[in-house]
């Protein structure tokens, strides 16, 4: 993969008002995807961002960081692993119960994903408050894993959800 340095990922990112509810502004990666070699060149750059934490396996979350995590694996010749919603895998499953602004979620992943010690890097497409992220850790550390580091196309800095990580975390690009 090629990239250049004045790619400009915002460009190809859009904000959706009001979506999946009044008052949440929804970062879609849509127009990301469907645009060849603007993917191309944002998978390359996070690919460059994670490769010095020196990754095992590369774990997505379920949706859109299997969108991100596979082409990845693919980029550093690595396997990748899937943090999946309740009862949508199959066989051994361990899962992890976290809590969200009104309620709770609940992620899962095969038991038997992981070596004790193996270095899994976490990727999703977003961080807003790292709720999500702070439990896909904690699932694949109960796994065996080390986690050295987190990452994301994107982070809301507003958020503050870096602060909730008690790993490095890598990103493409800010809001705030
Ligand atoms: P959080 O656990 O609060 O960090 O939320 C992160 C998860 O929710 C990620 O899987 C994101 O895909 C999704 N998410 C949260 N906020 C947004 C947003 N404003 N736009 C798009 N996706 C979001």
């Amino acid at each position: 993969m090629t990239t250049t340095d004045t790619f400009d990922l915002k460009a190809h990112i859009r904000g959706i008002p009001d979506f999946p509810k009044p008052g949440i502004l929804f970062y879609d990666i849509s127009t990301l995807l469907r645009h060849g070699p603007a993917w191309r060149a944002a998978m390359a750059k996070l690919a460059a961002a994670i490769r010095p934490h020196r990754p095992d396996l590369l774990a997505g979350i379920e949706s859109r960081g299997f969108l991100v995590a596979a082409p990845l694996a693919l980029e550093l010749g690595l396997g990748f692993i899937m943090l999946r919603k309740p009862r949508k895998l199959p066989g051994l499953t361990i899962g992890l119960n976290y809590a969200l602004e009104y309620g709770t979620d609940r992620i899962e992943m095969q038991a038997d994903s992981v070596q004790n010690g193996q270095r899994v890097v976490i990727l999703d497409d977003l961080l807003a408050t790292g709720g999500t992220m702070a439990a896909g850790i904690s699932l694949l550390r109960q796994a065996g894993a080390e986690v050295p580091c987190a990452a994301a196309l994107i982070e809301l800095t507003f958020l503050g959800g870096r602060s909730r990580l008690d790993v490095p975390f890598e990103s493409l690009v800010a809001y705030d």
